[in-house]
């Protein structure tokens, strides 16, 4: 049903998206750049995530795929099975999420409190059949009345943001954006607001950020998959080019450290008052770089996936970071 005010909402779907672009002044000032954030932990299910489920969902309705009642099978990091949950409650379907035992006891805690059946598995690499992604692929082939989301090659994925991210940004910048840096984890982010930029004006810089342990640097870089290293970060990072990577322009890309990026989301928290997770900790570390590699002058725009109550026993802890071989920031009296 449509809302009747033009200020009004329709539901959960209607709050999806038409997030508030936000200056990071410190950074900005640092640079003389606007460095700019995409703020998506103000989505209803609290991430980037909702965009990307949200369009698998309608393209799933669209194409007669779910019927009233049927269920959602994904494997996901978190959130995208959290979007797909909070829709599945909001438009009648069960939601069925197959997570890595690795991922941090919040997002696995809420996807339980929120409805969803929840499987965790080991985290196995993806050429292992029982690696989260197949083996979801698989339950949702043997539930009868299941859709597979099928994030990470399912194009549904980048459309979402190719139609509504990226024309956000385009507006919210009134066109003057000179470079677009972004993690990825299925590439839908980077690649449908990518994809976008770049009809608007071929100079948009796209600039793709890592972390160590993904192959997608090297690959960016030299056309090769190579990784080394390992990063704490949840939700990027890849070991494959999936079909919402394939074909996104790249023009840079820049591998963050996480220790840079744990210091880069504590200095968000202190100088910003922004409270956000590890992936951004790597897309603004990586924003910075581009600044510094660009000059001053330039406005460079980046995402804030979700918020740092995703991962306050790990990303906000002492101990679990030393635990890891990281150490926590240190606030200056
Ligand atoms: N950050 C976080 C916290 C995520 O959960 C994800 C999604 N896996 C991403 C970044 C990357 O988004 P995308 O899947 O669109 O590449």
């Amino acid at each position: 049903m449509a809302a009747k005010a033009p200020g009004i909402t329709s539901g959960f779907v209607g709050a999806v998206g038409n997030t508030p672009l936000i200056r990071l002044n410190a950074l900005s000032e640092a640079t003389g750049c606007e460095i700019l954030g995409k703020a998506e932990f103000m989505n209803p299910g609290g991430s980037v995530k909702d965009r990307a489920a949200l369009g698998i969902l309608q393209e799933a309705e669209e194409q007669g795929l779910l019927k009233p009642g049927g269920t959602v099978v994904e494997g996901t990091a978190g959130n995208t099975g959290i979007g797909l949950t909070h829709l599945c409650n909001a438009r009648g379907y069960k939601a069925l999420i197959v997570i890595p035992e690795t991922q941090s006891a919040e997002k696995i805690g809420l996807l339980r409190s929120l409805g969803a059946e929840v499987r965790t598995v080991p985290a196995v690499p993806y050429r292992d059949p029982n690696n989260y992604v197949r083996l979801s692929g698989r339950i949702a082939e043997e539930t009868p009345g299941a859709v597979w989301a099928n994030q990470f090659d399912n194009l549904a994925n980048r459309r979402a943001h190719f139609n509504t991210t990226g024309p956000e940004i385009w507006e919210q910048t009134g066109g003057q954006v000179d470079a677009w840096v972004a993690a990825t984890g299925t590439g839908g982010t980077y690649a449908g607001v990518a994809l976008y930029l770049k009809e608007q004006n071929p100079k948009v810089r796209c600039v793709l950020a890592d972390p160590y342990g993904s192959a997608l640097y090297s690959w960016a870089i030299s056309g090769q998959l190579a990784s080394d290293g390992s990063s704490i970060t949840e939700g990027i990072g890849n070991s494959r080019v999936t079909a919402n990577l394939e074909g996104a322009p790249i023009d840079d890309a820049v591998r963050i450290h996480d220790q840079a990026a744990l210091t880069t989301i504590y200095h968000l928290l202190w100088q910003e008052g922004l409270f956000l997770g590890g992936s951004v900790g790597i897309n603004v570390a990586a924003a910075v770089k581009t600044a510094r590699r660009l000059g001053p002058g330039h406005t460079i725009v980046t995402v804030l996936c979700d918020s740092g109550d995703r991962y306050r026993s790990r990303l906000y802890d002492g101990q679990w970071l030393s635990s890891k071989g990281l150490e926590q920031p240190v606030r200056a009296a």
